[in-house]
C-alpha cells in the first residue's frame, strides 16, 4: 500500500508526460523555467534539441537565401561552383573542365565587381525576381582554357546553356566528319 502510494506520488510530482514525443519522463529530463506552473518545460530536453537545430537550419537557410541575393553573396556562391566544376566535385561535365585553371577568389571578386555587363545582368536578375535562367553565368570564352582573366565573360544562365549546346553540337559534327 505504501509503496503504490509512493509511486503515485512521484508520478504526480517527478513525472511528466512530454507535449512533444507523448513519453512520460522524469522531471529533470526537462528543462526548468519559471514560465511554466511546474518550473519546467513542457517539451523534454531530447525534443526541446530537436527543435532547436530544426529552427537553426531553417533560419541559417534563410540567412544564406538572403545574401545570395545580394551581389557579393551571388558572387561567392559563382565562385563557389567553378571551383567545384574544375575540382571534380561536381561530377557532371567533369570531362570538360578537369585540369583547367582558375583564377584566385580575390580577383575573381575585384574583377566581377568591375564589370559592367555584370552589373547590367545582376540588375535585371534582380527586377525579374532572380528568374534562374537570367542568373549572371560564367562563359569561358575559348571552353579549352581555364577560369583567368580575358577568358570570361558574363552571359545570362540561359545564354550559357544555349552556347554549351552549340559546342556541344560543333564537337558533334566535327568528329562526324573525321
Ligand atoms: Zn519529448
Amino acid at each position: 500500500m505504501f509503496n503504490t502510494n509512493l509511486v503515485y506520488l512521484k508520478k504526480i510530482y517527478f513525472m511528466k508526460t512530454c507535449k512533444k514525443c507523448n513519453i512520460e519522463k522524469d522531471l529533470n529530463q526537462f528543462a526548468k523555467t519559471n514560465q511554466r506552473k511546474l518550473g519546467v518545460d513542457n517539451i523534454c530536453r531530447l525534443c526541446r534539441n530537436i527543435l532547436q537545430i530544426e529552427y537553426r537550419r531553417k533560419t541559417n537557410n534563410i540567412a544564406t537565401k538572403k545574401y545570395e541575393k545580394t551581389k557579393r553573396g551571388f558572387l561567392t556562391r559563382l565562385y563557389r561552383n567553378m571551383v567545384s566544376r574544375i575540382s571534380g566535385v561536381q561530377k557532371a561535365k567533369y570531362h570538360l573542365y578537369k585540369g583547367k585553371t582558375i583564377l584566385d577568389k580575390t580577383l575573381f571578386y575585384e574583377w566581377a565587381l568591375n564589370n559592367e555587363t555584370f552589373h547590367l545582368l545582376f540588375n535585371e536578375y534582380e527586377k525579374q525576381n532572380y528568374d534562374r535562367k537570367l542568373a549572371p553565368s560564367v562563359d569561358r570564352i575559348d571552353s579549352e582554357g581555364g577560369y583567368f582573366i580575358g577568358n570570361m565573360e558574363f552571359v545570362t544562365h540561359s545564354e550559357n546553356s544555349r552556347r554549351g549546346a552549340i559546342k556541344k553540337k560543333l564537337i558533334y559534327e566535327s568528329t562526324k566528319e573525321i
